[in-house]
């Protein structure tokens, strides 16, 4: 590809919504372009990537077994009724009507659709187990699209979906696939590590996410881990050892009573006013939970983890309450009080959760629904709640112990590039999706599923490889191996020797650009760098001694050596790549 004739546009500002560094580059090095919010463009360069990205993914999931297939894009309400999704999947899930005013939506996942395929042509336990999946585009109308590639409303994934007639064949089908995704991202440039994780909307028991770790913005997890043993997992599902702590206020208090607490809205000032820890006090939040208010009880010193709250009520969307909603909590109650001061006494119609870590607390503090005052020494006895449910509700905190093996634990944060399910019956039992097994009876088929972000995948690894210049694309996913570059169009043995180097690579099967235009060298450098090829040969002055200079973009060292030693190099590294 001549580089005067390659489409890209570069641009040497940063784009002004383009807060992580993929994002960035992505926009500035004429990958993408915005069509509208959290759905983008992709140029060829980055379709070039892409599909490198994609042919990755099928030759592992090939050669893991799995079969190919491509699945409409647009759904019938029906079979997410079938599911019972259709009123369960929240603001996501696009919806349209068509012209006879029936009604669809834009697959935002696809367990429905494969769930009705395997149950017109699964019929016996010999056909079992099968894994089928695509590479497809999916929309999801998310609340806040950002990060360019990493979060979009449109978006390229793999899923894939197991289907076998015994748990066990579905764990070694999990297996089959965690080995196969470290392949995926191993040959993608992409070092990932497998957390634990909550399963979310999609359901099912256990689950594992690959995360590219990173110290930036763009990680939207936070992952606690491990390093003396292997406990690594999401926060929305980690769980830890508290280290001991004062829980019993006996020694503060002695007997139970209301105290005056005059402006301790915060914990902070609370315990200092009462000369206390914070691990003392009862801490008591709002939240909304699919439009009802639920109070969440925890000691005040730790945080409540959305998620598991929400898993916890069984609920589908979660929010914290607006300061007018706890008032109005507290007008229907018949009560005034302030945030700061709000309880769980004379709430028991609402729903309550109380953390694990509530059930060994004794003689603690307490708000009562009046401001300005606390109970102090008082026990969940004092408070007349006649349904608690306990669960672990808490956020894990860096410092706090491993459950596997008491070590402190650690976090950093996480872009989710692919996630494994072990689904079970969540969908074949409602959809009747079944087998007739070994002893003659219909069973439901035991699921899993098995996503990877295409897209996201590429952005994070413009995450992970890049430097203020630019893109460091992984040789395997580059959208060129290499860049030949004569520093001057008018040097006529420059211009002559760059385009035989460049035809020789291209007549050895490497995927290489000649920037043949009339720019400054600078100019050109500074494009190369930023659309970020493996490899840079130049074709300047040193041409005289016989040489070219040869930059290798991921540690930018650069040597001057033959022309012929420079193809080589470049031929030998594409023959490498696994
Ligand atoms: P997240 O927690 O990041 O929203 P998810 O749990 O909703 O992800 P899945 O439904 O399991 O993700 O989708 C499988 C994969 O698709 C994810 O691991 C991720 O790589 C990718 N993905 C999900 N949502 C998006 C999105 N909005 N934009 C780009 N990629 C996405
Ligand atoms: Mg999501």
């Amino acid at each position: 590809m001549k580089m005067s004739k390659l489409f890209v546009q570069t641009l040497r500002e940063v784009p002004s919504d383009a807060e992580v560094i993929s994002h960035q580059l992505l926009v500035r090095a004429g990958y993408i372009r915005k069509l509208t919010s959290g759905v983008y463009n992709f140029l060829p360069l980055m379709w070039k990537v892409l599909k490198k990205v994609e042919n990755i993914i099928r030759d592992e999931m090939d050669k893991a077994g799995a079969q190919e297939l491509l699945m409409p894009f647009v759904q019938p309400k029906e079979l997410w009724e079938e599911s019972g999704r259709w009123g369960a999947y929240g603001g996501e899930l696009m919806r349209l009507k068509d012209r006879h005013g029936r009604e669809m939506c834009l697959g935002p996942t696809h367990e429905e659709i494969i769930t009705s395929i395997a149950r017109d042509g699964l019929k016996s336990y010999k056909q079992l187990p099968v894994n089928l999946y695509q590479i497809q585009s999916k929309f999801r109308d998310e609340r806040r699209p950002r990060f360019g590639l990493l979060r979009g409303r449109e978006f390229i994934m793999k899923d894939a979906y197991s289907f076998a007639s015994s748990q066990e064949d579905l764990e070694k089908e999990y297996q089959n696939m965690w080995q196969a995704y470290t392949n995926i991202f191993n040959r993608c440039g992409l070092a990932t590590k497998a957390v634990q994780s909550d399963s979310g909307a999609i359901g099912g028991n256990v689950s594992h996410e690959f995360m590219v770790i990173t110290d930036t913005d763009a990680g939207e997890n936070d992952v606690f881990y491990c390093d003396d043993c292997d406990y690594a997992a999401n926060s929305n599902h980690a769980i830890s050892k508290l280290p001991q702590a004062v829980i019993d206020g006996a020694g503060y208090f002695n007997k139970t009573e209301i105290v005056s607490t005059p402006n301790c809205h915060s914990i902070e000032q609370l315990a200092e006013f009462l000369k206390i820890q914070p691990t003392l006090i009862l801490k008591s939040l709002v939240y909304i939970i699919d439009k009802k208010p639920v109070i969440a009880l925890i000691r005040a010193d730790k945080a409540a983890e959305e998620t598991k709250l929400l898993n916890a009520v069984g609920g589908l969307e979660i929010r914290i309450a607006t300061s007018e909603e706890i008032a109005e909590v507290m007008a229907n109650h018949g009560f005034k009080a302030v945030p700061g001061f709000i309880g769980p006494k004379g709430m028991s119609d609402l729903t309550i959760i109380a953390d694990e870590t509530v059930k060994d607390m004794k003689n603690f503090v307490v708000g009562v629904n009046e401001t300005d005052v606390h109970m102090v020494g008082a026990n969940l006895s004092d408070l007349g709640i006649t349904d608690l449910k306990y669960a672990d509700i808490r956020l894990v905190e860096a410092g706090e112990f491993c459950p596997q093996c008491g070590k402190p634990l650690k976090v950093t944060r996480g872009i989710e590039v692919g996630n494994i399910f072990q689904l079970g019956t969540k969908y074949s039992k409602p959809m009747n999706g079944v087998y007739l097994d070994t002893d003659g009876i219909a069973k439901p088929y035991i699921m899993g599923c098995y996503g990877i972000g295409v897209t996201r995948t590429a952005a994070a690894a413009v995450e992970a490889h890049h430097d203020e210049y630019g893109i460091k694309w992984p040789l395997a996913i580059a959208p060129y191996h290499v860049i030949v570059v004569p520093v001057s169009e008018k040097e006529e043995q420059q211009v002559a020797v760059a385009n035989k180097i460049y035809e020789e690579l291209r007549s050895s099967g490497i995927e290489a650009v000649l920037d043949d235009r009339d720019e400054r060298p600078g100019v050109k450098f500074k494009d190369a760098d930023l659309i970020g090829f493996p490899f840079r040969i130049t074709v300047g002055k040193t041409i005289a001694e016989g040489n070219v200079e040869f930059v290798t973009r991921s540690t930018n060292e650069k040597l001057v050596i033959k022309p012929e030693e420079a193809i080589s190099r470049v031929i030998e590294a594409v023959k490498n790549i696994k």
